[in-house]
């Protein structure tokens, strides 16, 4: 079940959840270690990297924000307009595929 995850910047294998940043870089989610990810995000990759990491505690956050604006949405909006919920729900996919394919494989 378990699997090894690789930094996309330095190739090496990332054995710590807390080591372990998820970005979403032109579309696509990317797993980094924690000091490689403020490397890349400084560097050339800059403006594709998406400089709000989608785990810990602030990606966690947004996920749960993200969930409760699609749900009031829902309600609120007029019924020609309830479609834009769907851009609220891309974070939360982003949020599932970063665990689902990166955080869980990783020991706590
Ligand atoms: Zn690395």
């Amino acid at each position: 079940m378990s699997k090894a995850i690789y930094c996309d910047k330095c190739i090496n294998e990332i054995k710590v959840r807390d080591d372990l940043v998820t970005a979403t870089y032109v579309f696509v989610v990317v797993p980094y270690h924690e000091e490689c990810y403020a490397k890349d995000l400084k560097g050339a990759k800059t403006f594709f990297l998406d400089n709000q990491p989608l785990n810990g505690f602030s990606g966690n956050l947004f996920f749960l924000f993200s969930i409760i604006l699609a749900i009031i949405w829902c309600f609120i909006a007029e019924p020609s307009l309830k479609w834009l919920s769907l851009f609220a729900i891309t974070p939360i996919g982003y949020r599932l595929y970063s665990y689902l394919i990166y955080e869980r494989h990783i020991e706590k």
